[in-house]
């Protein structure tokens, strides 16, 4: 989808893409000149393999503040994005065939990850119908394979943000059978409506050395530091132990040069990341405004991130065929909701500019509700609607 919608707008064409998974800052300027200052020593080599201790340092101030837990540097590694974190947690964790339970609408690689490591994902969808994980659905999909369970609030594509005493009855669920809890937490920072996640180590009396909870974090999203590729896992030191070999022998380490990057994020003037959760929720409640008013298109509120999962299946089922229907006839890229696990939805961003957000929504229902007008510009050119 993102290489026809390339193709289209190398053609001229005004697409507008609600496809997009990073926010649309500027990197914050402590990162810039952290890492400028890395460059400038010339100095420019291999950092230890779980990251340099002045970053590991940052992480733990900011585990402590965030988690109210004080992690040992031997419980923190830093990964070349969250990404990789995740991926040396499964290869660490996982025997062949060994289970885990993803729970759908799920971010698309952890399956994939899941796979690469030889084992086996269980997909959990909500039995009644929703977006919000329910444990009784879980708890029967786990079994005597089962070795990890992925958590991933706020939530990429549905932007909800799960209810504590989800987190509360997980965390205490997978302490007590033993199983990994995996918590994605990468878009920890990025709540709505004066909420605060509840940190998942506020429910277990275990220490993290005892605890089954891994935490995944990076500068991503909090920061808008996508390209900067830094991100970390916080797990009891045997985990890290085995990840830290997994990832010498893969990476060796991630670049000093952006390692100093997130040290300057995290250790620099915090104001960036309100300011763009901010702008964040402004455009969540732009968009949520233009969908309510959308006929026939179920929309769950995000509470977090910068995604919404809206359900289209009153016009098309196949997410995959509105999708590029949406993109040919209405140059709008929207990503379809079957790579989450949920068919008849579509993960729309609104990390976008809000001109974006509302102009976008408008070409989608002119695109698929016969009750708006016949014809829309798009650009300076008059598209006529000849299908509906
Ligand atoms: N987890 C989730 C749920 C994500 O959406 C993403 C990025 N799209 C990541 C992890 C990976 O983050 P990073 O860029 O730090 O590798």
């Amino acid at each position: 989808m993102n290489e026809e919608a390339e193709l289209l707008r190398q053609r001229g064409e005004a697409v507008i893409h609600l496809g997009i998974g990073e926010p649309k800052n500027k990197a914050p300027i402590n990162a810039i000149l952290s890492s400028a200052a890395k460059l400038n020593t010339g100095d420019i080599k291999y950092s230890p393999s779980d990251g340099i201790p002045s970053l590991k340092k940052a992480i733990i101030t900011y585990t402590e503040e965030n988690y109210t837990k004080i992690p040992d540097p031997a419980n923190v590694i830093v990964s070349s994005g969250a990404k990789q974190a995740i991926f040396n947690v499964l290869y660490t964790l996982l025997n062949p065939q060994d289970e885990v339970i993803i729970l759908a609408p799920y971010w698309v690689s952890y399956p994939e990850m899941v796979r690469m490591a030889q084992g086996v994902p269980v997909i959990v969808t909500p039995e009644d119908g929703g977006l919000h994980p329910r444990m009784e659905d879980i708890t029967q999909a786990v079994g005597s394979a089962t070795k990890a369970i992925i958590v991933n609030s706020p939530n990429n594509p549905s932007g909800l943000v799960f209810s504590d005493e989800f987190i509360a009855q997980i965390v205490q669920f997978c302490e007590k059978r033993g199983i990994y809890l995996i918590m994605d937490d990468i878009y920890h920072k990025l709540v709505f409506d004066g909420r605060k996640p509840a940190p998942c180590y506020e429910f277990t009396d275990n220490e993290i050395e005892d605890s089954k909870i891994i935490v995944i974090n990076g500068v991503s999203k909090l920061y808008g530091m996508t390209g900067f590729r830094i991100g970390w896992a916080i797990a009891p030191e045997k985990l890290v132990k085995i990840m830290t070999n997994v990832q010498s022998q893969v990476t060796s380490c991630a670049s000093v040069v952006l390692q100093a990057a997130a040290e300057g994020a995290l250790t620099g003037i915090q104001s960036i990341v309100e300011g763009l959760r901010l702008t964040i929720e402004n455009s969540r409640n732009i968009i949520m405004k233009e969908l309510e008013a959308f006929e026939g298109v179920k929309v769950t509120k995000p509470g977090g991130a910068f995604y919404c999962f809206p359900d289209f299946s009153a016009y098309q089922k196949n997410s995959v065929e509105l999708s590029e229907f949406l993109l040919r006839r209405a140059l709008v890229v929207t990503v379809p909701g079957k790579e989450f696990g949920m068919e008849g939805h579509l993960r729309l961003s609104y990390a976008g500019s809000v001109k974006d957000i509302t102009e976008g929504i408008a070409r989608i229902k002119w695109a698929l509700d016969p009750d708006s007008p016949n014809e829309i510009y798009v650009g300076n050119r008059k598209l006529v609607r000849d299908w509906l």
